[in-house]
């Protein structure tokens, strides 16, 4: 086929949902060609991953249309990867996941260009993420996303740093926590009378993840649906698989290591214990496994990324044209027993300490840091003792190391509006220890300090909830 026929046959689907008006349609949506070719034009989009899902995504995004892509992916290609990565060849083994995909769809989609990056996703600068008009994610590790939610949540303006700040907190980063604060800027606060975000600086994420038959895509609108740290406890902890499935209805490669691994191992090796360091002992689990697999059909599964991909693709064009209202907010796919697909409507975490205004606490100007830690302890809603406080990128006082506790100890003294630079209204950053069911557990909140007589305007909202 000539290559103009083949872009106008690959348009004839995206042209019925840009050309033409609708009626569940975005307010500023306007149906035309001008809308096709700007959306190609000017979309500039970053997929996080080139693993199972994101080759998926690339794919899918360059044949929707988008032509300015970006991929970013730390890993090699390894041999394990060639079942389901399908843009991977035997001869790629070793080469950046990140390069051979790009290269792969470039030659595959005439028009689309995709920039590679061969990284880790701290590596690159904050600013790096700016320019993008929306974000992918084909990712499946719940840290790599806590961290591109907290830049994307940054971007709103006021939470930049603090987001940021409390991503190296629960990563327990130390060396990222200071990269940062060298990256970082102060930002200007990019919000309108009323507190909400400012269109423009609302960074929008598509989230895709699978796992085995299951999957999910959600959209997340920094600053007005739940972020990815809202909702943190959709991912549970590490699941433990129930014996009868083991033995009985294995589903997963998974299910059958362990079967292998729990089961197998004690009824052939009595009272020997398994050790994951010994090569032999590994090899035997792996081979066990490999027969159980056989037996029951169990092969990697790469439908899964291609439905939440082709999910995840739709959003995004949505998202980019106003073509349709977009997923509202979560969707969930199983694919174990027949389909079931749902969509479920999930709330911002008012205490949110990413994309959250943070707790309104109310001072006086006179009132010294010392004054002020002292009041976190008996604060209902906080009930911190021990607190080191931040401001911006500054230590106003840390009980820990000693060497900094001398160095901010006599800030101690001082009133905090004037430590805080005069300001009417700002966030800071306390960590400390706070007791619950009497275990002391250590914590960090997000306080919104507003400065009393100092004309601050004060959302009814976040003065209620406080
Ligand atoms: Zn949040």
């Amino acid at each position: 086929m000539a290559d103009s026929t083949v872009q106008q046959s690959r348009s004839r689907d995206l042209d019925k949902l840009l050309l033409r008006p609708g009626n569940l349609v975005a307010p500023t949506f306007e149906s035309g060609v001008q809308l096709r070719d700007d959306l190609q034009e000017y979309a500039r989009l970053l997929v996080i991953g080139a693993g199972g899902l994101g080759c998926e995504l690339l794919k899918d995004l360059a044949l929707s249309g988008f032509k300015n892509l970006e991929v970013i992916d730390m890993d090699r290609i390894e041999v394990t990867n060639l079942n389901r990565q399908f843009l991977f060849r035997l001869e790629d083994v070793g080469k950046p996941k990140a390069e051979v995909a790009a290269k792969r769809v470039m030659e595959r989609v005439s028009g689309v260009n995709i920039v590679p990056h061969f990284c880790r996703i701290e590596d690159k600068e904050i600013d790096f993420y700016k320019d993008f008009s929306i974000i992918v994610l084909g990712l499946d590790s719940v840290e790599a996303r806590s961290y591109i939610n907290a830049v994307a949540c940054g971007f709103l303006g006021a939470y930049f740093l603090t987001s940021l700040v409390y991503i190296c907190f629960i990563l327990r980063i130390a060396d990222l926590e200071s990269s940062f604060f060298s990256k970082a800027c102060i930002p200007e606060t990019k919000y309108d009378s009323d507190d909400n975000p400012l269109e423009e600086t609302v960074k929008p994420m598509v989230d895709g993840g699978t796992e085995g038959f299951k999957g999910h895509a959600r959209v997340i609108m920094p600053g007005s649906t739940p972020c990815f740290e809202c909702t943190i406890w959709l991912f549970p902890p590490q699941v433990k698989f129930p014996l009868c499935t083991l033995a009985e209805t294995p589903r997963t490669a998974a299910h059958c290591i362990e079967y292998a691994h729990l089961i197998k191992w004690d009824e052939v090796h009595s009272g020997k214990t398994f050790d994951p360091d010994d090569p032999e002992h590994m090899k035997w689990v792996y081979t066990e496994a490999v027969k159980r697999a056989e037996l029951f059909g169990i092969q990697a599964i790469a439908s899964t990324n291609a439905i939440i991909s082709a999910a995840c693709t739709l959003e995004t064009l949505k998202l980019a044209s106003g073509c349709s209202k977009t997923l509202s907010n979560y969707l969930t796919y199983n694919g174990m027993e027949g389909l079931h697909i749902k969509v479920t409507e999930f709330v911002r975490d008012k205490d949110c300490l990413v994309c959250g205004p943070g707790v309104l606490i109310e001072l006086d100007t006179s009132v010294t840091l010392q004054k002020f830690i002292d009041m976190l302890e008996e604060h209902p809603k906080l009930l911190l003792s021990k607190a080191s406080v931040r401001h911006q990128t500054m230590n106003l006082y840390m009980q820990a190391p000693p060497v900094l506790e001398e160095m901010t100890r006599s800030n101690l003294g001082l009133p905090l509006f004037e430590l805080m630079g005069k300001v009417s209204k700002d966030i800071v950053l306390v960590t400390g220890t706070t007791s619950k069911d009497d275990k002391k557990t250590s914590c960090l909140r997000k306080l919104c300090l507003v400065f009393k007589g100092q004309d601050a305007i004060i959302d009814m909202d976040m003065a209620v909830g406080a």
